[in-house]
């Protein structure tokens, strides 16, 4: 029994949680209302297991949704806070932690990547950084630095990306409404709304009609660098490239959005593997770069970036920006994603997609496993959905029976189809058998599921 845990069950957790909160949940994933069974409510975690409060240990592959890259509790991570915390929760002031962070920000995203310093003349599309707290505050401040730098107003996004939950880019947003069957968000002001232009991913034809059509008030596009929030939908090869070329023939801005990607495919996130070199004008960070705690991060060149306040006229702030603790979770973190932490992560997650494939096509369900680096998830079709309409299209009722079958196997997934699987390095020989191991019976579960019928 973990000293942790409490005298209480899920169930009974899940009840009070929901008299007391929404839906019981403070994200609406976490209600586990996909997949068919009572959500865990977890009281502690060590590298690649999370424990609940029924004192059972699962092996987790939502890592925190990507930030607990190094496993759960990290002991240099823990650490570093820990030090931090006992110097003071934070002083609404400037401390030197922030510049470190926002250096080695700056030094790692480079191509070629390289983890160590950067020399001056390699491509480095990062002169200045902002951390803010959240994935939701970088893409949202990066939109408005998009549109006081070009003037103009609409934003293009793709349809099945998700970019956090702010007012104009909600719209087909992917993994959380496409969960709960939403078309977007009550909420929204409409005149709001059609300031997003919403188009088909993977679609070069649709981003040049867009552009010929309205190309001269388009700000920005913004796009995942590789999407993640719909299941993993790599771009086409050269599209990130070739959408950077569209939208600065017409001078508006790419907004790359590595909230998700952001050191954890690479040290140099996607920029730095995407097979076709392409220049981002801004670059959304998230997730990894706070190590777990609440910290995110947009950067850019210096002239785009010193557009904001106290430089510019393009207004952004926040209480808890760069707070001292979330600043030292963020370094630690990334001090210790060298590469040797990649070629374990990349390593791990190759065995856990190989054997999730085997185990798939041993029972015959059809499936594709899909990959961007050491991100991967499955996906209930015939052939590799390439767009949210094609993400949509597959057997998502396969799901829910194979992740209750993981779960009950002692494997913590995303419980959502729609969502990436979250390897660590943190997850050794022992962690990847044991979810090898549950496979089979989760592959049996997933082809004797049965089409919900028509009501
Ligand atoms: C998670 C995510 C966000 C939002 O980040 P939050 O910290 O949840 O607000 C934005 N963009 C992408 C690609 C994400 O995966």
């Amino acid at each position: 029994m973990d000293p942790m845990s409490t005298q209480t069950t899920n169930v009974q957790e899940f009840e009070r949680a929901r008299a007391a909160m929404p839906g019981g949940v403070n994200s609406p994933v976490r209600a586990f209302g996909s997949v068919g069974t009572t959500p865990r409510f977890f009281v502690s975690a060590s590298g690649p297991r999370v424990t609940d409060v029924e004192g059972r240990e699962y092996v987790d592959l939502v890592g925190s949704w990507g930030p607990a890259i190094l496993g759960h509790a990290h002991p240099a991570v823990v650490k570093a806070v820990q030090d931090a915390a006992a110097h003071g929760l934070g002083f609404g002031a400037s401390t030197p932690g922030e510049t470190s962070l926002a250096e080695l920000i700056e030094q790692r995203v480079v191509r070629p990547p390289v983890v160590e310093r950067a020399k001056r003349d390699e491509t480095r599309p990062i002169e200045r950084v902002r951390l803010v707290s959240t994935g939701t505050e970088a893409t949202m401040t990066a939109i408005r630095l998009a549109r006081g730098a070009t003037g103009r107003d609409l934003i293009v996004k793709f349809a099945g990306h998700y970019h956090g939950h702010s007012d104009g880019l909600l719209a087909e947003a992917g993994s959380g409404v496409a969960t709960l069957a939403m078309p977007g968000s009550a909420g929204v002001p409409a005149p709001i709304a059609a300031q997003t232009l919403v188009i088909a991913y993977n679609d070069l034809d649709a981003v040049r009609e867009v552009f010929a059509a309205r190309g001269d008030d388009i700000a920005a596009i913004i796009v995942e660098a590789a999407p993640a929030n719909m299941g993993i939908v790599p771009p086409a090869h050269g599209f990130n490239a070739a959408i950077a070329a569209i939208a600065h023939a017409h001078g508006a801005l790419l907004i790359l959005d590595e909230v998700l990607t952001g050191f954890r495919v690479g040290p140099a996130g996607w920029y730095g593997i995407d097979p076709v070199p392409f220049s981002p004008d801004l670059i959304t960070f998230g997730k990894v770069v706070g190590g777990g705690l609440p910290l995110a991060a947009l950067g850019g060149s210096a002239s785009l970036m010193e557009l904001l306040a106290p430089l510019g006229p393009v207004y952004q702030a926040g209480t808890l920006s760069g707070n001292p603790l979330a600043v030292a979770a963020g370094r630690a973190t990334l001090d210790h994603l060298d590469a040797a932490a990649y070629a374990r992560i990349d390593n791990a997650a190759a065995q856990i997609a190989d054997a999730a494939a085997s185990a798939l096509s041993a029972e015959g369900v059809t499936h594709v496993v899909q990959r961007s680096g050491n991100l991967f998830s499955i996906q209930f079709a015939e052939t590799a959905p390439h767009d949210y309409d094609t993400v949509k299209a597959q057997e998502a009722f396969r799901y829910p029976p194979f992740f209750r079958a993981m779960l009950e196997q002692g494997v913590s997934l995303p419980p959502s189809v729609f969502e990436a699987w979250f390897v660590s390095a943190a997850h050794d020989d022992e962690a990847v058998r044991q979810i090898i191991d549950a496979l089979p019976a989760a592959a049996r579960a997933a082809a004797e599921a049965t089409a919900p019928t028509a009501s």
